[in-house]
């Protein structure tokens, strides 16, 4: 018997409007897969799609019904399957990823293992996550800082026209560890201007702060910084990486622009053979996307994993970033329940 896949596309609400350089939004809609095989077992797995990668969830369900012409017989088969979806269409991203994550998840449970396991990852590796405050008023701003007590290490998004004005806020609210990531917000001259500011207040990562096809601006502002340079709208894949070696400090990896788990570990191997350092990221998804991606947890320096702790409410329960620190659950599959 084949498998059967289902999608429903979901509603998400954040608990604040998330607003970055790109623009605002608190309504966001993911697509929830199902992937079913004959004895009952259902692999689960979620697309984020992003506008901004040419993707929208009309374009997942569309790109959903090519790929369920091609489902694996045995679901154990990853890479294969993988590789034919990918063959089958290729681009999006989000979809696949989504496939990937239901199939891991499948593959998992037949095994009665932890997708982690079957990767020969130790969970207790996983980093502390960072939980982000999106761009604000300076006094919602503050207010978000005292709402994400619990979390460690905060990011910060800029790339606005009052960059400086959201880092006092910030700083005057707390001495906590921030990161920021400009989302391609800055011009090479603003990016080299805001170096020595993000080193007085503290900042340890700096992410993307030029547009994705800027790779010797990118040079140019990692040369100028003491802080690590991670590039995220400029990598997607592992091909993207060689590009980028020399000219940036770090890759961001997310599954909906990897497009699958298994590029996710060929990233992180690019990545370490070429002394990049690898942060894992996600999109404002459920824990259903958040866990399939906290699976290489393990295997990364900088996570940032908040995708879901920002929901207003989260019909999955999964992978966790209480107090920052990320926990895989131990169940077999993705260890996924519905809350
Ligand atoms: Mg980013």
């Amino acid at each position: 018997m084949p498998l059967r896949l289902s999608a429903d596309i979901l509603q998400l609400k954040t608990r604040h409007p998330f607003v970055i350089a790109r623009g605002s939004q608190d309504v966001y809609r993911t697509v929830a897969i199902r992937l079913a095989d004959e004895t009952g077992l259902e692999g689960w797995g979620e697309a984020a799609p992003q506008r901004f990668y040419g993707e929208t969830p009309e374009t997942v369900l569309a790109a959903l019904e090519v790929y369920a012409t091609v489902l694996p017989e045995n679901p154990l088969h990853l890479e294969d399957a993988e590789a034919r979806f990918e063959q089958t269409l290729s681009g999006n991203n989000s979809a696949r990823a989504a496939l990937s994550a239901a199939l891991h998840d499948l593959a998992g449970k037949r095994l009665g293992v932890p997708v982690h396991r079957l990767l020969g990852l130790d969970p207790g590796r996983c980093p502390i996550s960072t939980f982000t405050i999106g761009i604000d008023t300076p006094e919602r701003m503050r207010m978000k800082v005292r709402e994400a007590e619990a979390y460690p290490v905060l990011k910060i998004k800029l790339g606005t026209s009052d960059d400086l004005g959201i880092l006092r806020a910030i700083r005057e609210a707390t001495p906590k560890e921030i990161r920021v990531d400009a989302n391609c917000g800055w011009t090479r001259k603003q990016a080299i201007r805001m170096l020595p500011i993000l080193e007085e207040f503290g900042v340890t990562v700096l992410e993307q702060p030029l547009a994705p096809d800027d790779l010797e601006g990118l040079a140019q502002v990692t040369r100028s910084s003491r802080i690590p340079v991670i590039a995220d709208e400029s990598c997607l894949t592992a091909r993207d990486i060689p590009p980028l070696v020399g000219k940036v400090d770090g890759i961001n990896l997310k599954l909906a622009k990897t497009g699958s788990l298994r590029e996710a570990l060929r990233m992180i191997a690019v990545a370490r053979a070429s002394h990049l350092m690898v942060m894992v990221g996600c999109m404002i998804e459920t824990s259903v996307g958040i866990t399939a991606a906290a699976q290489v947890g393990p295997l990364v320096d900088i996570c940032d994993l908040d995708g879901a702790a920002l929901l207003a409410s989260d019909p999955y329960a999964g992978a966790t970033i209480e107090g920052g620190q990320l926990r895989l659950p131990e169940g077999p599959g993705l260890g996924l329940s519905r809350r």
